[in-house]
């Protein structure tokens, strides 16, 4: 049913089309009869004039479409309207003053949420409509995103407008699965006044940061709040790597009884740095060694002011180097060097071949690599010669081994190997980790603690989260491990609450993931308000 107060939409006539090689000019006319005047919405038949309004169109082929649209004015009678004359509104069509027809405006906000300005104009350029970045920046600050106006369970995670300097929080609805509102910083109080006009709000999802704590007490003191079981996992390693900080020498002495335990190496060789017996001669400093040489020169000068009684914060200022890394420094007491990372090589599968060639008394690494080739082998040369180059070459046949790598694994590697199933682990790991835990009775103590929370984050088992607590509280225990059951006791709603309920920020890690990108597409000149609506557009 046609309402008669309503504007109709009008109907159009082609006069006619003209095609030249690069645009398309369509000439239609208006057919309507009346037109409503915008001032007293009544209708008027008296006509005052035409004119012809130019407006862009969706492209033909590539080519871009204009319309010359024949259009009316008309008087308004009203006695007691303002308004004397007025042209005709083309709802269907385009909007009063607008230079292009509605159907291309929605293309170019489309265009413009997916690609932002300066990408948005050369694609649109490529399909045959030309457009500005500036205006398709209008277009997504014009554009009214329609959002849900309640929500019962939400999550909130912060995002890096700067890393390290500015913040802000987005918030993200867990039944609809999207974005559904973009903060501009990670203040307790902005997300307390946002949550004040949501009362309707069930649970509040979140890391482990005090300023969400915070601010969802005060914002939803309604609200149950769940501590993510990802964070706490987090928490927990963190927790881990600052213990063994402090056992930094247990590390090396383990992998040396590790390396000593395991058959084919002779414990003598540890002593021996990997490439020294074959290689005696100076060799030139590789990249490897310049840093070295530069992160071992500022170890030093931390440990200086640091005797000399000067602050962490002081230190960090000074030789422009992070605090966390002062911090490190001065808690390990000695150099961290860095465990070489084993990369996967396509020699890895011939390594039998080779151990076993090696040991028969063939060093060539080119007739090892000819023989490798007939069996398979779809590697380089230098591959087999990089793989067998620190090879012990001294004594030919049975009692020849590989040198042993004594490097302990990294501190965080070690907090990860702590946490994880001996099963899953190759040889060498296991043995280190097993050698580790005989020797310090305290990193025993905190792993087995450690991995017993795991096991409660993956079970779902809240119910002991008290009695976990209790005896990580243990004076036996390392007192980072004592802190981390501290800081759970002081936040324990809202992790027992994430170890027994279903909900997790998870939804948040991928969104915020959506964020950085839309933020570096926008090459970091992104105002708050254009980011805010890109994210919030159909996330
Ligand atoms: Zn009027």
């Amino acid at each position: 049913m046609v309402n008669p107060h309503l504007p109709q939409p009008a109907t159009l006539r082609c006069l006619q089309i003209m095609v030249e090689p690069d645009v398309v000019t369509i000439a239609v006319e208006s057919l309507a009869t009346y037109g409503v005047c915008p001032l007293c919405a009544r209708r008027s038949v008296r006509q005052h004039s035409r004119y012809t309004r130019r407006l862009g169109d969706l492209p033909w082929q590539g080519r871009s479409v204009r319309l010359l649209l024949l259009s009316h004015k008309f008087f308004c009678d009203v006695p007691s309207c303002s308004r004397r004359i007025f042209t005709e509104r083309l709802p269907d069509v385009t909007r009063s003053y607008a230079r292009n027809t509605d159907r291309l405006t929605d293309t170019f906000a489309s265009i413009a949420f997916v690609c932002g300005g300066e990408a948005g104009s050369r694609l649109a350029q490529r399909l045959g409509m030309t457009v500005s970045a500036d205006t398709l920046l209008r277009t997504i600050r014009r554009t009214r995103i329609p959002v849900a106006s309640t929500f019962r369970i939400l999550g909130v995670d912060d995002w890096a407008m700067r890393k390290g300097l500015r913040y802000g929080t987005l918030i993200c609805d867990h039944e609809q699965h999207r974005p559904i509102d973009l903060l501009d910083d990670r203040e307790p109080e902005t997300l307390a006044a946002w949550l004040h006009e949501h009362p309707e709000v069930e649970v509040i999802t979140r890391d482990r940061a005090h300023c969400y704590a915070k601010g969802a007490s005060a914002g939803a003191p309604q609200a149950m709040q769940v501590a993510d079981r990802f964070h706490l996992m987090q928490n927990l390693r963190q927790a881990m790597v600052r213990m063994l900080d402090h056992r930094h020498p247990q590390l090396k002495l383990a992998m040396r009884d590790a390396v000593g335990r395991d058959p084919p190496t002779k414990p003598c060789d540890a002593e021996i740095p990997m490439g020294s017996r074959t290689n005696p001669l100076p060799r030139r400093p590789t990249h490897r060694d310049v840093r070295r040489n530069r992160r071992l020169e500022k170890y030093e000068q931390v440990m200086e002011l640091h005797h000399k009684g000067m602050s962490n914060r002081m230190i960090a200022r000074q030789l422009d180097i992070n605090r966390a890394t002062v911090g490190r420094y001065i808690r390990t007491g000695e150099f961290p060097e860095r465990a070489s990372r084993k990369y996967a090589s396509k020699t890895d599968r011939f390594a039998d071949h080779l151990e076993r060639r090696w040991q028969e008394g063939c060093h060539n690494a080119a007739q090892l690599f000819r023989e490798l080739e007939t069996i398979g082998f779809k590697g380089s040369y230098c591959s087999v010669r990089r793989c067998v180059a620190h090879w012990d070459r001294s004594n030919g046949s049975s009692t020849t081994v590989r040198l042993p790598n004594v490097q302990p694994p990294s501190v965080r590697r070690s907090a990860c190997l702590l946490l994880k199933n001996p099963s899953d682990m190759d040889n060498q790991d296991r043995a280190f980790t097993e050698a580790l835990l005989e020797r310090c009775s305290e990193i025993h103590a905190a792993t087995q603690l450690a991995r017993e929370f795991a096991a409660m984050v993956r079970d779902e088992g809240g119910g002991t989260l008290n009695s976990w607590i209790q005896r990580a509280w243990h004076p036996a225990v390392p007192r980072e491990i004592r802190t981390f059951a501290t800081g759970l006791k002081s936040d324990f709603d809202a992790v027992n609450a994430g170890l027994t309920t279903a909900w997790s920020n998870g939804l948040l890690e991928g969104q915020v993931n959506r964020l950085k990108l839309i933020k570096r597409q926008m090459y970091g000149r992104a105002n708050f308000d254009l980011l805010r609506k890109r994210v919030l557009y159909a996330g």
